[in-house]
């Protein structure tokens, strides 16, 4: 058996007026923002669920239910700590991660390393091992009409 496993997520989160927009963990300036039950950090949770998908862990939701008061407005880096201990605790340990983030605004380019750098923290990656693509709706459908962030992310996890 292959000590390799690969894991797909994908999350959409509405987006309204806000002064920042937390995406990968960092507040980036913007007039728009997602709305979430949490900080609605689509990246994140596109992690997230791509780590506990190549683990065989189900998902955030069941992790973390959405109507859950102590999970309001949560941290999504507080996901992403656990996630990884219950990987690390199943024998597990993200290789890498690719993640695409379709957006109209805020535009991604100027803070990507930033954001790499910070989930690279969070799962002890170097940073090389994580990437992150920006791309627009083209005027198409919820994202391109601005109304909707969507992240997809797929994660590679080895057997330590
Ligand atoms: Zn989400």
């Amino acid at each position: 058996m292959s000590k390799h496993r690969i894991g797909l997520g994908i999350d959409l989160h509405r987006l309204g007026p806000a002064k920042t927009c937390r995406l990968g963990g960092v507040d980036i300036p913007s007039d728009v923002g997602p709305i979430g039950h949490s900080d609605g950090d689509a990246v994140l949770h596109a992690i997230c669920d791509a780590c506990l998908g190549a683990a065989g862990m189900d998902d955030l939701g069941s992790l973390f239910p959405d109507d859950a008061a102590v999970n309001a407005g949560r941290n999504s880096d507080d996901f992403c700590k656990e996630v990884h201990a219950r990987l690390q605790a199943a024998g597990l340990r993200v290789q890498s991660l690719d993640v695409v983030v379709e957006a109209e605004r805020p535009k991604l380019k100027a803070h990507r390393q930033e954001i790499r750098e910070h989930i690279a923290d969070l799962f002890d990656l170097p940073v090389d091992h994580v990437n992150l693509k920006g791309k627009t709706g083209e005027g198409l459908g919820e994202i391109g009409r601005g109304e909707a962030i969507r992240a997809t992310a797929v994660a590679l996890v080895a057997s330590t």
